[in-house]
């Protein structure tokens, strides 16, 4: 038996009451075993998909599957299949990490023999919290825990909405390390996040949305490789008096009296030619340092078209 993708999104429409239509004619597909990211600024209707998959908010057209099972005809099987950490933490206050867990893996219907409680507080790093009130954790510790509550049915994929919006830098590097973990596991990990850096760092694959229509979906080495716009910084021997404007540069930009940011098109024109163009201006150039083109720059080039 082959196994076809773990998510599957197909056409995928939502307007709220009120009229705002959150998702338009949304389709791709999450393959499985990968680290997925689904990129797109504050509104582009990331939770609203991430919802539709958890049957906390209604479709209003099209279909969704996951692990094969249709969220419609077979909801019991897809909501088995995923396990979802929202973007919100929210608790009972007054119960235990362990109690959490247990209550969740209850509703699930895991059998007390084969329920994990103590293995996933491990894998979360809350073993000593085990019996501390969940009112008691840090912001860190709730959204580990809120991780752990996604695993207690053993879903083959996780789903974590926003996991980094707002923490620091320490547990924003934990997190990654889970996610790499759990997909290193064999879990497929879908994360959605508006933080290009962490998408470029952490996806096997990305897809865009923007305005709730889907604009890219890529492998993300292919996405990143897309940018045509290319920087050098030029360290001159002078203070160029009249900026070098040219109409082969997409941006020239004065960083310092003796250094220049030039942005061009690398289809049109080579980091030579920019050079050549500057010289030819009477400006020597003391030294060059030229910077990869990331995902910053499609992300921007791609919601920046039409
Ligand atoms: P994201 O998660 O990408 O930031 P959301 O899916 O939360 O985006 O929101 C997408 C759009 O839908 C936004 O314009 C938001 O204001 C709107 N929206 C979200 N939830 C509701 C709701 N319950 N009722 C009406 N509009 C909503
Ligand atoms: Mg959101």
């Amino acid at each position: 038996m082959t196994i076809g993708p773990a998510i599957s999104i197909r056409n995928l429409a939502k307007t709220y009451a009120g009229g705002k239509r959150a998702l338009d004619d949304v389709s791709f597909d999450v393959p499985a075993g990968q680290i997925f990211g689904l990129l797109g600024p504050n509104g582009a209707g990331k939770s609203t998909l991430i919802n539709i998959l958890a049957g906390l908010v209604n479709k209003t057209s099209g279909s969704a599957s996951i692990w094969g099972f249709d969220i419609d005809a077979d909801p019991r099987n897809a909501k088995r299949s995923i396990g979802i950490v929202p973007q919100e933490i929210v608790f009972d206050p007054f119960f235990t990490p362990a109690e959490v867990l247990e209550i969740q893996a209850g509703y699930y219907g895991v059998p007390k023999a084969a329920r994990r409680t103590l293995e996933l507080l491990a894998a979360v790093h809350l073993s000593d919290k085990a019996n501390a009130y969940s009112r008691t954790l840090s912001g860190g510790m709730k959204r580990r825990l809120l991780i752990a509550k996604a695993l207690v049915h053993t879903p083959p994929v996780i789903v974590l909405d926003e996991p980094t919006a707002g923490v620091d830098v320490e547990l924003r590097r934990q997190l990654w390390e889970l996610v790499g973990q759990l997909n290193a596991d064999g879990v497929t990990v879908v994360l959605t996040t508006h933080y290009l850096e962490e998408a470029e760092e952490l996806c096997d694959r990305i897809a865009i949305i923007n305005h709730g229509k889907l604009i890219a979906d890529k492998p993300t080495k292919e996405l990143v490789g897309m940018a045509r716009e290319k920087v050098v910084v030029l360290t001159l021997d002078k203070d160029p008096a009249a900026m070098p404007s040219q109409a082969a540069f997409q941006k020239c930009v004065k960083l310092d009296d003796h250094t220049l940011e030039i942005t061009y098109d690398r289809d049109r024109i080579n980091a030579g030619e920019v050079m050549a163009l500057v010289q030819a201006q009477g400006l020597g150039i003391v030294d060059v340092t030229t910077r990869e083109p990331d995902l910053e720059d499609v992300f921007v080039s791609l919601t920046t078209e039409g």
